[in-house]
């Protein structure tokens, strides 16, 4: 965990750096992978098959740790018209993942029974973990993030980048005191429904305080204004971090301006969780290259 020294002073902010906890399977994708990969063990499957966008932080994650754990990899890719070049899926399939591109109208089929009956007829026995890696097995591996904060400092805020929500939803299955501040990479508000469900759905108690703040999103996933990258551009000056403009970028910039707006008690300690996805700053770059993201 690292301080930054907050300008004004107003608020103690600290970072769980999850962005140094493996050189390649970044932060939050192998908290949520722990227990699936136990799980995979248990049931004796060799081959992981997963599904995510051309550039996941989640396929790059599971094609990691396959080669790292020594097992099969299959990464279902959202969109067919996609060659596999970009930095994203170059690193997926030196890393021995095998790719398979469906179209749109597949991919929404993914959790389909008669679509998985053909992933089995192709691919063999699998063990499926599902867009972003969040089920029910992710959880208790994100709720380990609030035990290693509490094992350092009290918390007043926990914050971190909500996509799919499994992240939070862990982070809320193990809250013991404090609350959880989510920032949706997202336009919409169906991301608090959709913790909620995976807190039920995952026998997990969900009568604990959180929330799900939907300001920051700069007009939905991965789109973003010159105003984010240029506190990116300077949040790594300043502190010497780099930030993600998919989810911890758009959190950060929430943060700040929530200080800004005297959101936080004074003398409030907020921990702020950087959930890596370096991995994607790549290909966003090579996308945009006039964003001049640093
Ligand atoms: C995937 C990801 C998230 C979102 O996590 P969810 O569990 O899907 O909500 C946040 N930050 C980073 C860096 C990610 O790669």
């Amino acid at each position: 965990m690292q301080e930054i020294q907050f300008p004004n002073g107003r608020i103690r902010l600290f970072i769980k750096r999850d962005d140094l906890l493996h050189p390649q399977i970044s932060g939050n994708k192998w908290r949520k992978m722990k227990y699936n990969l136990q799980e995979m063990h248990k049931q004796n499957k060799k081959t992981l098959l997963t599904f995510g966008g051309a550039f996941s932080n989640h396929i790059a994650a599971a094609a990691a740790a396959g080669k790292v754990y020594g097992f099969e990899t299959v990464g279902i890719i959202r969109g067919e018209e996609l060659d596999a070049s970009n930095a994203t899926l170059s690193f997926a399939e030196e890393n021995g993942m095998h790719l398979k591109f469906v179209s749109r109208t597949d991919y929404r089929r993914k959790n389909d029974a008669d679509f998985r009956e053909d992933l089995k007829k192709e691919f063999g026995a699998f063990y499926m973990l599902p867009e972003g890696g969040t089920n029910c097995f992710a959880l208790p591996g994100c709720a380990e993030i609030i035990d290693e904060i509490d094992a350092e400092i009290s918390a007043d805020y926990y914050c971190v980048a909500a996509g799919t929500g499994g992240t939070i939803a862990g982070m809320i299955s193990g809250l013991k005191q404090g609350r959880i501040l989510g920032f949706s990479a997202l336009k919409g508000d169906f991301l608090q429904g959709e913790v909620e469900g995976l807190l039920s759905n995952c026998g997990a108690d969900s009568a604990k305080q959180f929330s799900i703040n939907t300001d920051y999103h700069f007009g939905g996933y991965a789109k973003f204004k010159p105003a984010l990258i240029e506190f990116m551009n300077d949040f790594k000056s300043q502190f010497g971090i780099q930030l993600d403009p998919i989810y911890t970028g758009k959190m950060f910039f929430g943060i700040f301006d929530l200080v800004e707006k005297g959101y936080f008690e004074e003398g409030s300690t907020v921990v702020a969780v950087h959930t890596g996805g370096l991995q994607g700053i790549e290909g966003f770059r090579a996308r945009y290259p006039k964003s001049k993201l640093l």
